[in-house]
């Protein structure tokens, strides 16, 4: 096979047309004129894909994220997409890109996701326009299927999974020839009537002049009457998005831990009331957010990821609850089962398609409580009953009031020993906010180690007298985590909350600057 029929399978497949006008998709490097026998399907072009390309004999890479996305002004080795492509080049590996139009398409990465999570009823959250226009021509009866025939052939009247789809109604044709005109029937300067049929025919677009060429060409008149209408039509099955119902409602917590499974992660993020119940879900695999006001109409969850601050802020606006899943996870899992079925498409050509997983994972999940030091077994849980006194010292801060804000909180055995730390970034937030999620972090830590007698320690004045009924809480956020903190102090049989000077908790602070740090954006 060429790569040229790669390309033709692929949109007969996955459409190119279908892509956002920004979007890079088809032949992004190589000649459509090479051979090949080997493609290997990937989420994105790296070292590693053109590392495997060549170890297994792929003449080709079908790539979901396109090489090229910004324009190149250079290509050299000194820019990553740059050297990608020189790469490719020098080792005769045609590049092809099938990123939005593969989302949209029917049987693309949406309808693999939503097959994944078993979703019924499923239609596009966006449908896709057409994109074509109406011809209706006037034809004599006895030519009809001449001039179908010809504008089929020219790509005129597929629907779907249909060809040659038409309409035809009998009618009488009225026309008077000047002097000069040379008619095929009918008198000139006379007025004629004749038996004509009206044929309607939808034409893509790109096909327009072709087929009202052919039109032309097959109609025995010399003046043949036509007209081509646009048409606002959009495809039932073909768009950005999907959104179909569960089989029975969930609670949105439960349809949250579904999703973990299905894509093998530990957790998800979700946005709402994990007890409330949905049954429309919304999918957009990859980056969705800017489907959010487009789902709310329709769906009471979407699933989608790289959901910002700002978007989730939206949704909930609007009712939308959200689950958010790592963008590169739906999409290489939707990508691998796609492959399958590009495998069949191109296998009966003799083209052999593999899929390569990305070999590293980008994002990984700790949680608070998962200990990072070794975590005592069940058989330790009783000495720390038996009267060890445990002492935690907790420490939050932002820069900036509110600010990009950390957590820290260090667990010391009675021995003086360090039994868990933790630094934690929290994104935005205030102070006192930060000091209130650090403590209740540590007490999470102290509880997940089986701690019975703990001495807080915290720099934060407020903190402490606000715990110990001291001051009252009045706003709102911190009551919330003041109630939250109480609720989990009232687990720990033995417990007392100490001020110290911030002097006293240096090894606190350190975490919480190590956290924010970390989640500095680097450049
Ligand atoms: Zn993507």
């Amino acid at each position: 096979m060429k790569i040229a029929d790669v390309l033709t399978e692929l949109d007969r497949l996955t459409p190119f047309q279908l892509a956002e006008p920004w979007d890079r998709v088809g032949l992004q490097v190589g000649s459509a004129s090479a051979d090949v026998s080997r493609l290997l399907v990937v989420l994105d072009v790296d070292e590693e894909a053109l590392d495997q390309a060549a170890r297994r004999g792929c003449q080709a890479i079908l790539t979901h994220h396109p090489v090229i996305f910004q324009p190149l002004d250079a290509v050299t080795d000194a820019e990553s997409s740059g050297a990608l492509v020189a790469r490719a080049l020098r080792e005769d590996v045609a590049v092809i890109s099938a990123h939005t139009n593969l989302d949209k398409a029917r049987g693309g990465l949406a309808d693999v996701a939503c097959a994944l999570l078993g979703l019924e009823g499923v239609r596009p959250l966006e449908p896709a326009p057409a994109g074509w226009v109406k011809l209706v021509g006037f034809v004599p009866a006895d030519e009809l299927d001449t001039v179908r025939a010809a504008v089929f052939a020219a790509g005129a009247g597929v629907i779907g999974d249909y060809e040659h789809c038409s309409f035809a109604l009998p009618g009488t044709g009225t026309f008077l020839p000047r002097e000069g005109a040379h008619p095929t029937v009918g008198t000139v300067g006379a007025d004629n009537t004749t038996d004509e049929v009206r044929l309607e025919v939808v034409v893509p677009r790109s096909a327009r002049r072709a087929v009202l060429d052919a039109f032309v060409a097959a109609h025995s008149y010399e003046e043949p009457a036509y007209d081509v209408y646009p048409v606002e039509d959009e495809l039932p099955t073909v768009g950005l998005g999907r959104v179909g119902y569960l089989e029975r409602p969930l609670k949105l917590g439960e349809l949250a831990a579904t999703v973990a499974r299905v894509v093998h992660l530990p957790s998800v993020r979700v946005c709402g009331d994990q007890e409330r119940r949905v049954t429309r879900v919304a999918v957009l695999p990859g980056s969705g957010s800017t489907a959010i006001p487009a789902a709310a109409g329709v769906a009471d969850v979407l699933i989608t990821g790289d959901v910002k601050y700002h978007d989730a802020d939206a949704a909930a606006r609007l009712g939308l609850a959200l689950i958010d899943v790592p963008h590169e996870v739906v999409e290489g899992l939707a990508l691998e089962r796609w492959t399958d079925r590009l495998g069949d498409a191109l296998g009966v050509h003799g083209v052999a398609v593999e899929f390569l997983p990305r070999i590293e994972r980008l994002w990984s999940f700790v949680s608070a409580r998962t200990p990072q030091v070794p975590h005592l077994g069940v058989d330790d849980v009783g000495a720390e009953k038996s009267g060890n006194v445990f002492e935690l010292f907790v420490d939050g801060g932002a820069r900036g009031n509110p600010g990009p804000a950390g957590i820290g909180a260090r667990l010391l055995g009675s021995d003086g020993e360090v039994t868990e730390e933790l630094a934690d970034y929290i994104g935005v937030a205030t102070n006192n906010v930060a000091e209130y999620q650090a403590l209740i972090a540590g007490l999470e830590m102290a509880l997940d180690h089986g701690v019975h007698s703990l001495i807080v320690y915290a720099d934060s004045e407020l903190v402490v007298r606000q715990l110990n009924g001291q001051y009252k809480v009045k706003e709102p956020t911190l009551r919330v985590l003041y109630e939250q903190a109480q609720r989990l102090l009232r687990e720990l049989p033995d417990v007392q909350i100490k001020h110290v000077p911030r002097e006293q908790n240096v090894e606190a602070d350190r975490l919480v600057n190590s956290a924010i740090d970390a989640a500095r954006p680097r450049r």
